[in-house]
C-alpha cells in the first residue's frame, strides 16, 4: 500500500530550466538533453516550431517542432554523407535536386562538386531558411553559389511537376514523417522521385535510425525495391545530437547505367576548389563512403530479406 506519489516534472516541454530535452512520441522512454546557454530565436511560421539556442557543447542549435535538425560541431557528419554518398557514387553530375534541406548545409556540399551546373531546392518552410541565414553562416554559405534556385514549396508537389528524366541526383533533406514531411516517406513520393531522375540517376533520402525505427527502414526498403529498378541500398553515419547517436540514408538508383554505391568513382576530397571555397571536408572520405553500407546483422537480415 502507502501508494507513494510520483511527481511528474513541472515542466514537460521540450525546454526544462536550463537544459533542452528532446522528447517524441517517435522515440518513446528516452530524451537526449543538452545545455542551454541562450535561446536566441522562437518562432511559430505555417508549418512548424522554430527555435535555435547556444548550446554549452554543441555551439548553435537548430530546432524544429522539438526535433533536433542540425548542431554547428555535428552537423558535418549529416550534411557531407548525405551529399557527397549519392554524388561521388556517379561520373559528373550536373543536374541536382534538393528536397528539404532549408538549413542550405546541403547546398553547401553540392556546391563542392565544380561538373554540376543546377542545384534547384524545393523547401517547405521560408522561415527556415531565413533563421539559417541569420543564425548558422557557415551552413547557409551553401544558398551564395550562383548555380542555386530557390523554391519554397511543398517537395511532393514540386515533384509531382518535375519534367521527366531531369535530375541526376535527387538529395531528400527531410525531418521526421510526423508533420510536414509525412508524405516524403510514402511510396508515390519516392515513385515521383523515380520519374524524375535521368536512366541510372541516383537518389538519397533521410531513412531514421537503425536502432529506433527498423520499421519504418523496413516499409522504406520494400518501397524502393518495388520503384527502383537500378540498385537499393541503405547506409548509414554517426551524428551524436540524433536520438540513438545514428542517422541512415537509402540510397537508390534509377533503370538505367548500373551504379555500385558501394565503390565511389567521383572523389571530391582532394578536390582544389571545393577546399579553396568551403574548407576541407570534415567527415566524409572514399573509405567511410564504403563502410557507410556495412550493416550490422540484425538489420542486415531484415534489408535483405525486403
Ligand atoms: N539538414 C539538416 C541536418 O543537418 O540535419 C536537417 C533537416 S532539414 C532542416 C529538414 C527540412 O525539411 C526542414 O527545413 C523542413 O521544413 C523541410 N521539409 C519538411 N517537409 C517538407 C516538404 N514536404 N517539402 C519540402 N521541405 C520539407
Amino acid at each position: 500500500g502507502g501508494g507513494e506519489m510520483i511527481k511528474e516534472p513541472s515542466c514537460m516541454s521540450s525546454v526544462i530550466p536550463g537544459w533542452f530535452s528532446e522528447m517524441s512520441p517517435m522515440w518513446p522512454g528516452e530524451a537526449h538533453s543538452l545545455k542551454v546557454e541562450k535561446i536566441l530565436f522562437q518562432g511559430k511560421s505555417d508549418y512548424q516550431d522554430v527555435i535555435v539556442f547556444q548550446s554549452a557543447t554543441y555551439g548553435k542549435v537548430l530546432v524544429l517542432d522539438g526535433v533536433i535538425q542540425l548542431t554547428e560541431r555535428d552537423e558535418c557528419a549529416y550534411q557531407e554523407m548525405i551529399t557527397h554518398l549519392p554524388l561521388c557514387s556517379i561520373s559528373n553530375p550536373k543536374k541536382v535536386l534538393v528536397i528539404g534541406g532549408g538549413d542550405g548545409g546541403v547546398l553547401r556540399e553540392v556546391a563542392r562538386h565544380s561538373s554540376v551546373e543546377q542545384i534547384d531546392i524545393c523547401e517547405i518552410d521560408k522561415m527556415v531558411v531565413d533563421v539559417s541565414k541569420q543564425y548558422f553562416p557557415k551552413v547557409a554559405v551553401g544558398y551564395e553559389d550562383p548555380r542555386v534556385n530557390l523554391l519554397i514549396g511543398d517537395g511532393v508537389a514540386f515533384l509531382k511537376n518535375a519534367a521527366e528524366g531531369t535530375y541526376d541526383a535527387v538529395i531528400v533533406d527531410s525531418s521526421d514523417p510526423i508533420g510536414p514531411a509525412k508524405e516524403l516517406f510514402e511510396k508515390p513520393f519516392f515513385e515521383s522521385v523515380n520519374g524524375a531522375l535521368r536512366p541510372g540517376g541516383v537518389v538519397c533520402t533521410q531513412a531514421e535510425s537503425l536502432w529506433l525505427h527498423m520499421d519504418i527502414i523496413e516499409d522504406i526498403v520494400s518501397n524502393c525495391r518495388e520503384i527502383f529498378k537500378g540498385s537499393v541500398n541503405y547506409a548509414w553515419t554517426s551524428v551524436p545530437t540524433y536520438p540513438s547517436g545514428v542517422i541512415g540514408f537509402m540510397l537508390c538508383s534509377s533503370e538505367g547505367p548500373q551504379v555500385d554505391f558501394k565503390k565511389p568513382v567521383n572523389p571530391i576530397e582532394a578536390d582544389e576548389s571545393s577546399v579553396k571555397s568551403f574548407g576541407p571536408l570534415k567527415f566524409y572520405n572514399a573509405e567511410i563512403h564504403s563502410a557507410a553500407f556495412c550493416l550490422p546483422s540484425f538489420a542486415k537480415k531484415v534489408i535483405d530479406s525486403k
